[in-house]
């Protein structure tokens, strides 16, 4: 026990309140015994005295009576009366015995010793103590002490009367110890008789003290010694004062207090130590739920809630120990609730990057062990930038917490995890999933955002696309999966898939990826690659005004690469800017060239979305057209729907630049995009091309050819030429002639071709075209 703690401190003040309170009670009673000590002593004195007194005066009375009888004796009268001396000494000598006086005399009127049988003094004396005989004779008897030589009496004196008193018979007793004995014992008192001598010094007549204590007394300057209550009597005396000494002796008279002292002080010796028991208890039991408080509050420092601290008291330490409870519960309520904070995203309350990358790196580990598979997904939405834009921010965060919700719903297994990473990304983990069961997911995820969502009225209409890896086949380190899965999810993107499984080729840490990019690289630099063109053709009037450059790569060693397979890497990596510029550049090179020869083709180049939020695509585009001397409407842009969707405020402004040039535009992958009317109409484009992909799918699907009619249709309202790529089958040109489309585009009419052997099919166009057109001129003609 510390001599600071509150405990100590407890104990110490108990114990020393108890102890004075001990030590007053002590001190009080004690008092209160010595007082009552010395009263009792007093009172003792007091009452020997009396008995003294009394013991004194039967004495005297008891020779009086001897005297008297011996006085009144005729016989001895007359033996006095005829100074018979010899009857009258044994008449005296009679008397005397019976009563054992010591003094046993006759004096005559002369105060002289007629007689002393006591042997005292002789006869013939003069009688020591004439105040006596003075007093007999006037009173009749008296009596006094006296010494007689060294020896201290008590006398009386009685007239003899014939019948007038003739002579005095006086008798006493010797003041020796056995007197003083005798009332020592009576009132167990010590008692000694004293008398001064001429010096002045006291000298002990008798006293029932043994002697060393006798000695003592007579050294005593004062009567009175320490240690004891004492009372001086004068005796009546005659001649040298004789005083009696009356002692009690305090240690004696206190003997009985002094047990009740000792028991008194036991029981106080007592008190203090159960006092200081009871006060180490009970600081103990005041201090033991502080100490426990104290380890409480240390754990709950340390962040460990687990238990409540159990004091089950009703006084202030169990309310502070309830009120500590609730503090507990507070800080795990709050802590509980920032870690929710930190590991949850606050729009969607869907897991944020952290926990999903915890999870992600914990089923890793547990794969691992248990040698089983696992995927995981990256998925971003498409055109969430537009409607963010268009309907505001408040619509895209209900439109995401409705995508949370609809992929929280898709997923089926309780483990797998759907989190937001940021913006419009989510991931999602399923940890036992292969890759035909991530797949399946997949799949069921797209279905759920397929559904129309409605928010606040408005019918919001998005898509996704999603990349998906697998352990342990792309990788085994969480940052390589997660940076694959970016990669497939942006192929998807790209490709307007849905979802992509991570390949390889696609990643450009990849060594083949590596290796193609610096062969891209060579490729522009060594002029591997070259444009081929594809017409497209005037369904009306058969007229082939128009041709796509798309690029072509004629690899030395891999042979032809179509651009599928290195666009998305070279847009990926912002390679792409040099090559749209060669394209560009080559384009317009063409145009004028064809221009020169008298070929009038207006050319379309094709623009990435990476390029379109590039603000200096006018200016660049504007240079090559003063370079080759081309006029700007003879050049055309294709942008697909998609790459404008992903971030229509920023397309529309380069848009509008480039279309001020006198540059004009269309829309790509018309269909697939998902631009609405009303944003359509926003836009400074002059035509729009029907995806292949309805147009190839207009015969087996009743929806493919709506679309197709209703593009056209929607075109036609807002001026625009409508243009159908993928026309592969004469049935297609027929149906979309029907239709009513402008322009058609595919394999049917042409691949697409490099210049010479376009010129030469242009040709052959030309001379069957016209035959044909002779042969069977359009109705409208
Ligand atoms: P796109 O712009 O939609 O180009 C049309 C694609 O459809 C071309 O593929 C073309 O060969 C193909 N095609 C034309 N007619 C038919 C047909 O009847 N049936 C089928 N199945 N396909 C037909 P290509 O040349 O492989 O180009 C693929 C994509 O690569 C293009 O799609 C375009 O997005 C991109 N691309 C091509 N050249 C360039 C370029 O110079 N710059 C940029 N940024 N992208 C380019
Ligand atoms: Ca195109
Ligand atoms: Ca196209």
């Amino acid at each position: 026990m510390r001599l600071h703690s509150l405990r100590a401190r407890i104990a110490l003040v108990f114990v020393v309140l108890m102890l004075v309170a001990q030590a007053a009670a002590f001190l009080v009673i004690n008092s209160v015994i010595l007082k009552n000590a010395n009263r009792n002593a007093e009172e003792q004195l007091a009452v020997a005295e009396r008995v003294f007194a009394q013991v004194l005066r039967g004495n005297s009375e008891q020779l009086t009576q001897a005297a008297s009888v011996v006085a009144l004796d005729f016989g001895f009268r007359e033996a006095v009366a005829t100074h018979d001396s010899k009857t009258v000494a044994s008449a005296l000598q009679n008397h005397g015995d019976r009563i054992h006086a010591d003094v046993v005399m006759l004096v005559d009127l002369d105060g002289k010793l007629i007689a002393d049988s006591g042997g005292v003094g002789h006869e013939g004396m003069a009688f020591p103590f004439p105040k006596l005989i003075r007093t007999v004779a006037k009173k009749g008897d008296a009596s006094s002490f006296g010494m007689i030589g060294p020896r201290a009496y008590q006398l009386v004196a009685v007239p003899v009367k014939a019948p007038i008193a003739i002579a005095w018979v006086v008798m006493g007793f010797a003041v020796d110890d056995a007197l003083a004995r005798d009332l020592s014992s009576l009132t167990s008192l010590d008692v000694s008789f004293l008398t001064a001598g001429d010096d002045g010094k006291w000298g002990v007549l008798a006293s029932s003290l043994a002697d060393g204590a006798r000695d003592a007394l007579t050294n005593q300057a004062q009567l009175s010694a320490d240690g004891y209550a004492t009372r001086i009597m004068r005796l009546h005396s005659e001649g040298r004062t004789i005083e009696v000494l009356l002692e009690r002796s305090l240690n004696e008279a206190l003997a009985p207090f002094h047990r009740l002292q000792s028991t008194l002080l036991l029981i106080t010796l007592l008190g203090v130590l159960i006092s200081i028991v009871g006060s180490v208890l009970t600081a103990r039991s005041v201090t033991r739920p502080i100490a426990a408080l104290t380890q409480f509050s240390k754990r709950i420092g340390q962040g460990d809630y687990a238990a409540p601290i159990e004091i089950r008291q009703n006084d202030e330490i169990g309310e502070l120990a309830r009120a500590f409870n609730q503090m507990r519960d507070g800080i795990s309520e709050r802590e509980k609730r920032i870690t929710e904070l930190a590991y949850m995203d606050r729009l969607t309350g869907l897991p944020n990057r952290a926990l999903f990358n915890d999870r992600l790196q914990q089923a890793i580990a547990a794969a691992m062990r248990e040698n089983r598979p696992l995927s995981v997904m990256m998925m971003d939405l498409d055109r969430f930038k537009y409607v963010n834009d268009t309907l505001g921010h408040p619509i895209g965060d209900m439109l995401l917490c409705e995508v949370a919700k609809r992929l929280r719903a898709a997923l089926q297994r309780k483990s797998d995890t759907v989190a937001r990473l940021g913006g419009d990304e989510f991931a999602v983990l399923l940890p036992a999933n292969d890759l035909p069961s991530a797949r399946r997911v997949a799949t069921r995820m797209l279905r759920a955002l397929e559904e129309p969502i409605m928010i606040e009225g408005q019918l919001v209409d998005v898509g996704a696309s999603i990349g998906i890896v697998t352990f342990p086949q792309n990788g085994t380190d969480m940052n390589v999966l997660l940076r694959r899965a970016d990669i497939a999810m942006y192929v998807a993107k790209r490709s307007n898939l849905g979802f992509a499984l991570y390949d390889e080729r696609h990643d450009e840490h990849s060594a083949e990826r590596l290796s193609l990019m610096s062969e891209l690289r060579q490729a522009v630099e060594h002029d591997q690659l070259t444009l081929y063109y594809q017409p497209k053709v005037d369904l009306a009037t058969h007229r082939v005004k128009y041709v796509e450059a798309l690029v072509r790569w004629e690899h030395p060693t891999r042979g032809f690469v179509a651009p599928d397979q290195f666009i998305p890497f070279a847009e990926q990596t912002g390679y792409i800017k040099t090559i749209s510029r060669w394209v560009a550049d080559k384009a317009i090179g063409q145009c004028a060239a064809w221009r020169r020869q008298g070929i009038e083709l207006a050319v379309s180049v094709n623009v990435s979305a990476r390029e379109l939020i590039q603000s200096t695509l006018p200016e660049i585009f504007q240079g090559l057209l003063d370079k080759h001397g081309v006029a700007p409407e003879w050049i055309w842009i294709e942008i697909t729907e998609s790459a404008i969707m992903d971030d229509p405020n920023h397309a529309i402004e380069t848009l509008d630049r480039l279309h001020a040039l006198g540059i004009r535009l269309s829309i790509d992958d018309f269909g697939t995009g998902y631009s609405s009317l009303s944003y359509l109409k926003r836009m400074p484009v002059d035509e729009l091309k029907i995806d292949k992909s309805f147009v190839m799918g207009m015969f087996q699907h009743k929806d493919d050819e709506t679309i197709v009619r209703s593009t056209i249709d929607l075109g036609h309202n807002m001026g625009l030429k409508v243009v159908a790529e993928g026309v592969e089958t004469e049935e297609m040109l027929e149906r979309l002639r029907a239709l009513r489309c402008d322009l058609a585009q595919g394999f049917h009419l042409s691949r697409p071709l490099p210049p010479a052997k376009l010129e030469a099919w242009l040709d052959v166009w030309q001379t069957t075209t016209q035959t044909a057109l002779l042969a069977a001129p359009p109705e409208e003609a």
